[in-house]
């Protein structure tokens, strides 16, 4: 078996309960919150909730690098203004130290945001020395940079972006690209037919590199393409249809890396997951 499917599960209660919520859906990796994504701060966790959490994981058999932590929704690495930046950086390295003490080897996170106020290439530099200060303070994780739809004024839509944040991060073994098949569709990299799925994906060869592709997030999408929109859609139900989905479950280039549904109705998430494994040939 080489695709490792899985979902976005909640954290509530526990980082430990995130394990549970997981194999209780047939998944084979998950993504989590290890703090509230909606906070500044979170008390630390303690030892017996990460004793408990290692354990937990290890009786599910899901290996540490099929998980993939998402930080919370308030960073912007990118930030116009330096204390907002700062603060930004702060919360970012707890969200790092956190998967370190958790025995996690990834952390999943959105570039960052020029608000209007600083140039694209400007928030991208920002955004590459925050992950360089972090990256010093920290070990064992990596840092993967989300695509985004390019809603508002977040960078990282497009594959160009990653690769100029990836270009000026010194430990290069440290760094890596979850791809969002929802915002890489809005953002206007089309994966419906087969021809355009080659097309798409040999320009990330091109442009970023699939040494760097460390995770993904397999959601369909509510709005059109290239609308620069982000909302998710349960697979089948949206925008991109069924088929790329097929093409992914059959594509080797995305062995062994976690990929995760972000699809609105987690009610459905046992039955997507076993949808996408029946694709497999
Ligand atoms: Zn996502
Ligand atoms: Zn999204």
């Amino acid at each position: 078996m080489s695709k490792f499917v899985g979902a976005h599960v909640s954290a509530s209660g526990g980082v430990f309960n995130a394990v549970e919520n997981a194999v209780a859906i047939g998944a084979k990796a998950f993504a989590l919150f290890t703090k509230n994504q909606r906070q500044w701060s979170a008390k630390e966790l303690d030892g017996e909730t990460i004793e408990k959490f290692k354990k937990a994981l290890e009786q599910s058999g899901i290996l540490p690098k099929h998980v993939l932590p998402h930080d919370s929704y308030l960073i912007n690495l990118g930030h116009p203004e330096a204390d907002k930046r700062e603060k930004s950086m702060d919360a970012f390295l707890d969200e790092v130290q956190r998967c370190e003490q958790l025995g996690l080897d990834r952390l999943n996170f959105h570039p960052g945001s020029h608000l209007k106020q600083i140039s694209e290439d400007e928030c991208l530099s920002n955004i590459a020395d925050a992950m360089n200060r972090t990256l010093e303070k920290t070990q064992g994780v990596s840092l993967v940079l989300e695509n985004t739809a390019g809603q508002g004024s977040n960078l990282g839509w497009k594959f160009e972006h990653l690769a100029q944040i990836i270009d000026k991060v010194e430990d290069k073994s440290r760094v890596g690209v979850c791809i969002d098949t929802c915002h890489m569709f809005t953002a206007g990299y089309d994966i419906r037919t087969r021809e355009a799925y080659d097309k798409t994906w040999s320009e990330f060869e091109k442009i970023i590199g699939f040494k760097y592709l460390m995770g993904m997030h397999i959601n369909d999408s509510k709005a059109k393409f290239a609308s620069h929109v982000d909302r998710h859609h349960s697979l089948g139900k949206g925008e991109i249809g069924l088929d790329a989905f097929r093409f992914i479950m059959n594509d080797e280039r995305m062995n062994d890396i976690p990929l995760i549904l972000e699809t609105i109705d987690e009610t459905i998430w046992k039955d997507e997951i076993a949808l996408l494994y029946s694709f497999e040939n």
